[in-house]
């Protein structure tokens, strides 16, 4: 069986040292947030599966093949020759900061629907991930999320909110009917108000509504001031691991992947929050989104001494 199911949209992506308007060497990879979440719960020994559309084309190769040599599962994923490949560039600006740019208007995943996902989740993983970047997709990924989270399984929701490609206002009237299907929710702090009812306006109030709501678990990442998390017995915040930055971008799914692997282990809810800021912070102290996350056996580099040589 499959341990965790996520599906959505992988893209081709070339990053710059510099701006991209220079011109000049680029490294190739594949990016995507749910690709990254499934790629970092294969590293740490558990089943996932990945299901998406990508282009018929040679970008479309490298994202399946990408996820083929990291162990996650593709059955369900497929080319399709309705659009190409998205592709997104990064761009390393000041310090470490870097600059996303998007071409992935159109692309094949856009035309991603309930008929390739549905297939996928038969028979039920333990967890289904879906993230708040789908249904902003289109309305054949929307619909997708919406007939998804239906399936029966433990449904965990990163709101992943990117301000590139819808509003506020439409992301929260479209995310918000999926909370009585959620078991686990992770947002930023500035996601919450995405997910919770607009009358509900501190972090306390959120959380709150969405337990009431009848979510079991809400996690808010507050990048390198950590993350919190919530259940209707429990509260825990825990402190991010210190890592010297090299590149932000993927924390969060990384983050994630961590965190629905000590559910799957049964850990409680300060180690699942232990496992996800250390994910998290491999992510961050790594070039690449999903790259430098680690193996099982490497998650306890972290609490090795600074400076010290493992042999
Ligand atoms: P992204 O959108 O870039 O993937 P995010 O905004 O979803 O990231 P963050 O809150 O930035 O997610 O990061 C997720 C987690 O990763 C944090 O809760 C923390 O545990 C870890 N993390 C992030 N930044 C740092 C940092 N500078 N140092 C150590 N850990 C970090």
């Amino acid at each position: 069986g499959i341990d965790v199911a996520t599906f959505g949209e992988t893209m081709a992506a070339l990053r710059a040292d510099g701006p991209v308007r220079l011109g000049g060497a680029m490294r190739l990879s594949a990016a995507g947030a749910e690709s990254t979440v499934a790629i970092g719960l294969a590293r740490l020994g558990h089943r996932s599966r990945w299901t998406g559309l990508v282009g018929d084309d040679e970008t479309g190769e490298l994202v399946l093949r990408t996820l083929r040599a990291e162990g996650v599962d593709v059955a369900h994923a497929r080319t399709d020759v309705r659009g190409p490949t998205g592709l997104i560039l990064l761009e390393q600006r000041i310090g470490d900061l870097t600059r996303v740019i998007y071409h992935r208007a159109g692309s094949a995943a856009s035309f991603l629907g309930p008929e390739d996902v549905l297939p996928a989740l038969d028979p039920l993983p333990k967890i289904l991930h879906v993230t708040g970047i789908t249904p902003a997709l289109g309305p054949g990924p929307a619909a997708a999320v919406r007939a998804a989270v239906e399936c029966g399984a433990r449904v965990c929701l990163d709101v992943n909110y990117r301000s590139r490609l819808w509003g506020r206002e439409q992301a929260a009237q479209t995310l918000r009917p999926l909370v009585p299907y959620l078991t686990v929710v992770v947002a930023s702090d500035d996601e919450l108000d995405l997910l919770a009812p607009a009358s509900a306006t501190t972090e306390e109030d959120q959380v709150a509504a969405l337990l009431a709501a009848g979510v079991a678990e809400v996690v808010v990442k507050r990048g390198s001031a950590g993350a919190s998390a919530y259940t209707a017995k429990e509260t825990v915040h825990h402190p991010a691991r210190p890592v010297r930055v090299t590149d932000v971008v993927g924390a969060g799914d990384a983050f994630v992947a961590g965190y629905l692997s000590g559910l799957l282990d049964n850990l409680d809810l300060t180690d699942r929050l232990n496992r996800a800021t250390a994910t998290g912070a491999f992510a961050v102290a790594s070039s690449g989104d999903w790259e430098g996350l680690p193996t099982r056996r490497e998650l306890a580099l972290l609490d090795s001494l600074p400076g010290s040589t493992l042999r």
